[in-house]
């Protein structure tokens, strides 16, 4: 309780990096009526645009014929997929097919997104987020992408429109995910990034941390009782960054978790 108060006066006061906020990115960037408009839609039409927008159809084309066995194909994560064409073994198609070489038994994998290995996620998420800017990636594809920032996640308030708990009053904005976490729970980094931010944020967010994966994609923490990161500093997936608090515009201990791509916030739930 101590650290989060004292903390929390010192960064509020302190001449630090100024607070990421919506106003601050309002001021830097001037909005389009465009941008006026998609802020104005529903959460649900803005998750439909989203999904539109991406085209689900990102597949690779790889077809086998020959042997008629499942083939795995292990491609390195950065670097993309040779095609180079084989008639041979395309079987009748009438564009050129990827060849490939692999050991037979093993399996493929139809989709971009999963051409790497489970145990390389922060590849995976690099992958996704070159073949195409953060804002145009369907739901589909991005869901998993992002690792659990607690140990244990249970859903409270979710995304979205609702009530307030703080004023009661309807229509506010939730623009994150609420998980219950006991004050003093680690919080750890979704992804591999860069600390951008550490700190109080003055529009309720309390001890604030907010981390760049790049491309676009960011994750912040909030409510937090302490941090243990500064800005600059480059995390690994699963760095426990924080310990959740109480602190700002909450009722209790919590914590609330944001994706924003291209500097507005999505629906975290298109990302765990
Ligand atoms: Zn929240």
């Amino acid at each position: 309780m101590t650290m989060q108060n004292a903390r929390g006066r010192r960064r509020a006061t302190g001449p630090a990096a100024e607070p990421r906020t919506t106003v601050a990115v309002a001021a830097e960037r001037p909005r389009d009526a465009q941008r006026q408009a998609r802020n104005h839609r529903s959460p649900l039409r803005q998750v439909a645009d989203f999904a539109a927008a991406s085209g689900v159809g990102q597949k690779v084309g790889v077809a086998l014929a020959a042997s008629g066995l499942l083939l795995t194909v292990t491609v390195p994560a950065t670097s993309p997929v040779m095609a180079t064409a084989d008639q041979s073994a395309s079987a009748g198609a009438a564009a050129p097919q990827p060849q490939v070489s692999a050991e037979a038994a093993a399996k493929i994998d139809f989709s971009r997104t999963s051409v790497s290995t489970a145990g390389d996620p922060d590849g995976k998420l690099k992958q996704l987020l070159s073949a195409q800017s953060a804002g145009s990636i369907s739901r589909a594809a991005s869901v998993g992408s992002l690792g659990m920032p607690l140990t244990t996640m249970v859903k409270s308030s979710p995304f979205g429109y609702r009530v307030s708990p703080i004023t009661g009053g309807a229509g506010e904005f939730h623009r994150g995910q609420d998980f219950a976490a006991q004050c003093g729970t680690e919080v750890f980094a979704a992804a591999s990034g860069t600390v951008t931010f550490a700190g109080w944020h003055e529009y309720g967010g309390g001890n604030r941390v907010v981390i760049d994966h790049g491309n676009g994609l960011e994750t912040t923490y909030n409510h937090l009782s302490s941090s243990s990161v500064q800005v600059g500093q480059k995390v690994t997936r699963g760095d426990a960054v924080a310990l959740s608090g109480t602190t700002g515009a909450s009722t209790g201990c919590h914590l609330h978790f944001e994706v924003m791509v291209n500097g507005e916030v999505v629906d975290p739930e298109g990302w765990l």
